[in-house]
């Protein structure tokens, strides 16, 4: 398997291949030719074409201050080498001084032509949970140390990075207001979830609220196409940030121990990414809040300092009951059933990690099971229900209330 790295990447919402990898890609060009004074940056195939309504032009433009964006829809997918292809090239006195082909090729990773990159090493020997489980419990090591004797030194400082952009995308969202684009009419809800505290409120139900207000600030930053996290993807980028922000901010658990569940949540998601995937087109939304709620439990569990059987268990119920979960945004917005769903999968995760706390001595199915099960289920599943906007909700939706 390759680095955890590989789960988590910043950059513009709403889409990890039209606005993530772009903006990784603008990013690494910037850094390779400082002393340009223009850069160019042309778009072919899928970017071209919807590049403009996904908000890929500005992701570039984040990346790299200045940089002229074009849509070339000319060239049929046919002759480019990846359908999501950008010719990033740089200038400096009106010469062209480097340019690179790059593509988005998914999750908001990037490949750029003739190279390798450190996301393509691999890292961990172990292609699936049963391996992983083996190694840790014959050596006596947590899940977290497990990683750290695989990654690379660095690890630690790329958590942390990865924590902070989380935590300003709740901030940021948290203080916004107004309605999200796209023509839908969302209202931003996440800072009336935090301060509408209702007359005598347990503590449960204050738990829940705040934690869902954490996913709506997150979810609704990825809407309106600013800085989050995937985790693993863009669309699914509240649950794990909610749930940990709560963990820290009002639980009172130290950042070093959030970033160790991090790094756990991380493990999952690449076991996923792995053995089935964690995409909508691909396998429905299973594979995307799916996988991010299997991630949140797996996180939990090992904060609470719960045995690794018990980690295991809290992901697989986490995913098991997100099987057949369809992918269906009205209007194609990364909007409805979105913002809600990454709310409801915060609380879905916590629910998981509370079950098998108790009962993971009962249980029948694996963690590498349950993968394997979503990944035929999305493999089955009708082609409307995967990321096309033409079935579930996307089609039902009567715009009039
Ligand atoms: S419904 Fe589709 S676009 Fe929305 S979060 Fe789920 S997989 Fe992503």
């Amino acid at each position: 398997m390759k680095s955890i790295k590989s789960v988590y990447k910043i950059g513009n919402g709403p889409s990890s291949s039209h606005t993530v990898g772009p903006y990784h890609a603008a990013h690494v060009f910037g850094k390779r030719y400082p002393e340009a004074d223009a850069y160019k940056v042309t778009l072919f195939g899928s970017l071209a074409f919807t590049g403009e309504g996904h908000g890929t032009g500005k992701a570039i433009k984040t990346g790299l201050p200045g940089a002229e964006v074009i849509y070339n829809r000319e060239v049929p997918e046919s002759e480019l080498p990846h359908p999501n292809t950008m010719l990033f090239e740089a200038f400096k006195n009106g010469e062209l001084i480097g340019s690179n082909r790059i593509f988005s090729i998914g999750g908001g990773s990037i490949r750029i032509e003739n190279e390798t990159s450190d996301e393509e090493t691999e890292v961990y020997p172990q292609q699936n949970f049963n391996q992983i489980l083996h190694v840790c419990k014959s050596r006596s090591i947590s899940l977290a140390q497990f990683i750290y004797r695989h990654e690379d030194p660095s690890i630690r400082i790329y958590l942390k990075e990865i924590w902070d952009a989380m935590q300003d995308t709740i901030r940021r969202g948290l203080k916004a207001e107004g309605i999200l684009p796209g023509g839908l009419g969302v209202a931003r809800k996440a800072r009336m979830l935090l301060e509408k505290r209702c007359y005598n409120e347990s503590a449960d139900v204050t738990m829940n609220r705040v934690i869902a207000a954490y996913a709506y600030a997150t979810s609704e930053e990825n809407a309106d196409e600013n800085i989050v996290v995937t985790c693993p993807t863009c669309g699914s980028c509240g649950v794990l940030p909610s749930v940990l922000y709560y963990m820290q901010y009002d639980r009172g658990f130290p950042e070093e121990e959030i970033l160790d569940a991090l790094a756990v949540a991380g493990l999952i998601g690449n076991v996923i990414r792995t053995n089935a995937s964690i995409s909508g087109a691909e396998c429905g939304c299973q594979a995307e809040i799916g996988s991010a709620c299997s991630m949140t439990a797996a996180a939990l569990a090992s904060l609470y300092g719960l045995n690794i059987d018990q980690v295991e268990y809290a992901a697989e119920i986490a995913m098991e009951h997100n099987l057949g979960l369809t992918c269906d945004p009205v209007k194609g917005l990364v909007q409805i059933p979105c913002i809600e769903r990454n709310a409801v999968a915060a609380m879905r995760a916590i629910s998981s990690v509370n079950l098998s706390r108790f009962l993971f001595s009962t249980r029948k199915i694996s963690f590498d099971e349950v993968v394997e099960t979503m990944y035929q289920t999305g493999k089955d599943m009708n082609e409307k229900y995967r990321e096309t906007s033409h079935g579930g909700l996307a089609e039902i939706y009567y715009a009039d209330h």
